[in-house]
């Protein structure tokens, strides 16, 4: 792509660098008083400019909140003690009306709020670049200045630099169209200029620091052009970055970096006819060469006014006059930092990215730098505003405070479960200290993410975690209050015809006939009498083979009816053409979900010790597609599979078994989803190793790009997150009898069977399962709705003691919700509660938050069976 040097006039007048040097002259304006906010170096330098500018400026209030005492001295030290007050106050600038115009050097991350306080109480604004983060708020504060007719600038010094337009100039000789421009600007990280130790902004990135200015002389030269962004990359976390794109028409390949031992700033235009233009502002006097040949220096170099002195006269020219022509004018600006927002954006999920690759693996005995210094720019304010750091340029406190910051994320991101007790031992932090960084961490987007969507607790905070702590569940459970439960599974089931080897089901034991018909009319009643709040509150399970009852498909579509989104957990082994042909309701599930226990003959057999399991079950799926289709029904069907130890590889082979269940049912829609569990009831020694199955899951994930396997979501449980991405991931978290609550959270889950018996936990809901009846907490009937049995439960009922095997009564969703409840309990007694913790989302906000939603305990997040194929869950 190649286009000529567009040099036509900008649609404003325009003024040359000649008309912008003649306007110290015209300069007329009252004596005024200014304000500088912000005492850094660069805030330092422009008090010096404006105290010998042109304008009538009889005093500069210098704002420094963050470096007063520095401040102070540098004034106090110089000659400007007479012209110059030091304070802390912003305030005191908008009640001061001899004030006119306001500089803005602070950092970038305040410049919105503080250039619309300056506005609002009616001063001109000068803002240093980057302006603003988004575009939005730049359109914000343009239409508050017009509003009050002030005069709000962007201090793109280079729109006046000399060199730059000597360079436009002689750019004028070329008419072959431009290849491409290269921009290499390089600075050292710490320098000393001006008398004054340099360090660049640490709170950006240099994409965020240095592009503005590239724009700036992008604009310069070719007038304003849209910025398209082709390739962004970064290295050293962001202190160096290269951007491919295009401005307009013309390609750019910039180079950027702050950490480079040399520096260098250069700008090389090359033609399609390999002539070269070239200008080097690494040191003054400007090189400028034009094909090959170096023109002369500039005369005048040392006796023109910097840039900085130019650009503040056109600010008080365009205060004086009114007349639009200064061309860094905030208006004229807007398309930069859509460009600043768009490049920026990527920027930070390559950050996310690059940190997750490490946050993924065992923390190391020393952090990456790269990580630091992508984690830096977005902790460095906070830690400075809760005093974990006083200097923001003091790089060994930084990096102390980054370090911690990234191990408590580590932490987090992987062992969501983890007391602040113990964390304040890791970190080797105080109390005190945890409570600011959780609060640092709190107020970081960026940290917000990592923790939650990055490591490989990922299926705990966004399946179990948040959607609880936001449903008001836990808080209830903590205060023992009563609350209608979160979840119930329906064991409606009246035998079961398999004996899996796993299953904790008494094989002797099933419900009666009768208990059919009158456990059917209780679980109307109970779904008629739910609250009508969350659709996801009913799944039918078992307990028992559901398909036994032959009232199944009514039930389900009396629940449709009521506005649930019935789901059925199922053997698969009854699901036959003849008993959809009588459970017509079946067709009204939100999810059917078979369990499948092998993938041959022979594997299902050892398992469930049924012959006939394998091949009906098959065959009963292949029939299901196809009916599916010619029914025309929304439910969603897929297959659970329960990884037991040593084999991992039976999963490729479900795969198979999948692909040809899809293929040999001749149906349009195929099977949507495959829910991978670890299997629970086996300690970590027995299970399998994160090798393996990582092995596995990559061949699976090539496997399933292909298209008789195009439609599956595969949903990996919570300790197969990590391995299913290749990387260690955590155990799965367990607890012991003693962790166990004295009353459950009935609050939280819950299930009846067939006669009423509501069970604290659904590896308890089995009839005559040894042991299970001391968990039952009361028995739904005629005179006793659901709510009657838990509200007496909770403020009646006795505390059931554990005994040492009743772990066997959970399932992995009840280890991690008994963790969460410790983790709850455990904080509030130590005296950092979870609205004092590190994670916004796990703060309760009382029903405000509607965007987390969990199905029922062990099926996927519904969220992930609407969108098919995505990695994350989009909350
Ligand atoms: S696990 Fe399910 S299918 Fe297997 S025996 Fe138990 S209830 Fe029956």
């Amino acid at each position: 792509m190649s286009k000529s040097i567009d040099t036509q006039s900008m649609s404003r007048q325009e003024l040359t660098l000649d008309n912008i040097i003649a306007l110290k002259d015209k300069l007329a304006l009252d004596p005024c008083e200014v304000a500088v906010i912000g005492g850094s170096r660069w805030g330092k330098i422009m008090t010096g400019i404006l105290s010998r500018s042109s304008a009538n400026i009889t005093k500069i209030h210098l704002i420094s909140s963050s470096n007063y005492k520095s401040t102070l001295e540098w004034v106090e030290g110089s000659d400007l003690s007479d012209k110059v007050t030091v304070s802390t106050d912003l305030n005191s600038i908008s009640k001061n009306k001899a004030i006119k115009a306001a500089f803005v050097i602070n950092f970038p991350a305040y410049h919105y709020s503080t250039v619309k306080f300056l506005l609002e109480a009616d001063k001109h604004v000068l803002v240093e670049k980057p302006f603003v983060f988004e575009a939005d708020q730049a359109r914000e504060l343009i239409s508050l200045a017009q509003s009050k007719d002030l005069v709000l600038a962007v201090g793109l010094e280079f729109m006046v630099s000399g060199p730059i337009h000597r360079f436009k100039h002689a750019l004028k000789e070329c008419n072959d169209p431009i290849d491409e421009i290269t921009i290499i600007w390089h600075d050292v990280f710490r320098s000393e200029r001006h008398g004054v130790y340099k360090l660049p902004d640490m709170t950006v990135n240099v994409f965020v620091d240095i592009f503005p200015h590239i724009q700036t002389i992008l604009s310069v030269l070719f007038n304003e052009q849209k910025t398209v962004f082709k390739e962004i990359s970064i290295q050293d976390g962001g202190d160096s970055c290269q951007v491919r794109g295009t401005y307009g028409q013309l390609p750019f390949n910039v180079n950027l970096s702050r950490t480079h031992l040399l520096a260098s700033r250069k700008i090389e235009i090359t033609t399609e006819g390999k002539e070269k233009y070239l200008l080097d502002i690494t040191k003054d006097p400007e090189k400028i060469r034009v094909k090959d040949k170096e023109l002369p220096d500039d005369p005048q170099w040392q006796t023109t006014p910097g840039s900085l002195d130019l650009e503040i006269d056109s600010f008080f020219y365009e205060i004086q006059e009114r007349n639009k022509e200064i061309p860094f004018a905030a208006d004229r600006t807007v398309y930069m930092t859509e460009a600043i927002e768009d490049g920026n954006g990527s920027i930070i999920e390559i950050q996310k990215s690059l940190i997750s690759e490490f946050l993924l693996d065992h923390i190391s005995a020393i952090t990456s730098t790269e990580v630091l210094i992508s984690l830096r720019e977005h902790v460095l304010l906070l830690l400075l505003e809760e005093s974990l750091i006083s200097n923001p340029k003091d790089e060994e406190k930084i990096y102390y405070w980054v370090e911690k910051a990234y191990i408590l994320i580590h932490r987090l991101a992987n062992y969501p479960l983890t007391s602040q007790k113990a964390l304040v031992k890791e970190l080797d932090v105080s109390q005190e200290e945890i409570i600011k960084l959780n609060s640092v961490l709190r107020q970081s987007s960026f940290c917000q993410s990592l923790i939650i969507e990055y490591g490989s607790g990922v299926k705990y905070w966004k399946n179990t975690i948040l959607p609880l702590v936001q449903s008001g569940k836990v808080d209830a459970v903590v205060n023992n209050e009563y609350q209608y439960p979160h979840r119930i599974g329906v064991y409606l089931g009246r035998f079961c015809m398999f004996f899996c080897s796993f299953c904790g089901r008494n094989h002797n034991a099933s419900y009666g006939r009768g208990d059919i018909t009158t456990g059917n009319v209780m679980i109307k009643k109970m779904l008629e009498s739910a609250p009508k709040d969350d659709p996801y509150r009913f799944y039918i399970s078992g307990g028992m083979e559901p398909l036994t009852n032959d009232g199944i498909g009514e039930i389900v579509t009396y629940g449709t009816e009521l506005g649930f989104k019935m789901s059925v957990y199922t053997n698969g082994f009854m699901l036959t053409p003849n008993l959809l042909e009588k459970q017509k309701g079946l067709w009204d599930l939100d999810v059917l979900r078979i369990s499948i226990y092998g993938v041959d003959e022979e594997s299902t057999y050892n398992v469930t010790k049924n012959k006939k399991a394998f091949n009906k079950v098959f065959n009963n799926a292949k029939e299901f597609l196809a009916l599916r289709d010619k029914n025309g029904s929304a439910v969603k069907f897929g297959f659970n599979f329960v990884i037991l130890p040593g084999c991992a590889h039976q999963v490729l082979e479900l795969a198979e078994l999948i692909a040809r269940i899809n293929k040999e049912s001749g149906a349009k829609r195929q099977i949507d989803f495959l829910t991978l569990r670890e299997d629970y009831s086996y300690g970590d020694e027995k299970f399998e190793t994160n090798e393996e199955l990582a092995g596995v899951f990559e061949k699976l994930k090539a496997r399933q790009k292909q298209i008789d396997l195009k439609d599956l979501y595969i949903d990996y449980g919570y300790a197969l997150y990590g391995p299913s991405i290749g990387k260690p991931g955590a155990k799965l978290y367990a607890v012991t009898h003693n962790n166990m609550p004295p009353k459950g959270y009935p609050q939280i889950s819950i299930c009846v069977d067939l006669l009423g018996d509501v069970y604290l936990y659904r590896e308890a809901g089995f009839l005559d399962r040894p042991g299970a009846d001391r968990y039952i907490i009361g028995r739904v009937s005629e005179e006793q709705s659901i709510e009657d049995v838990i509200r007496e439960f909770i403020t009646n009922g006795s505390e059931i003691p554990s005994e040492p095997e009743d772990t066997n009564y959970y399932d992995a969703f009840d280890h991690a919700v008994t963790g969460l409840l410790n983790q709850m309990n455990n904080d509030k007694d130590y005296g950092v509660p979870f609205d004092k913790g590190p994670v916004v989302d796990r703060i309760y906000t009382k029903g405000n938050d509607t965007r987390f939603t969990m199905a029922h305990p062990t099926l996927a997040h519904p969220s992930l069976l609407e969108n098919n194929n995505k990695e994350k869950v989009d909350l």
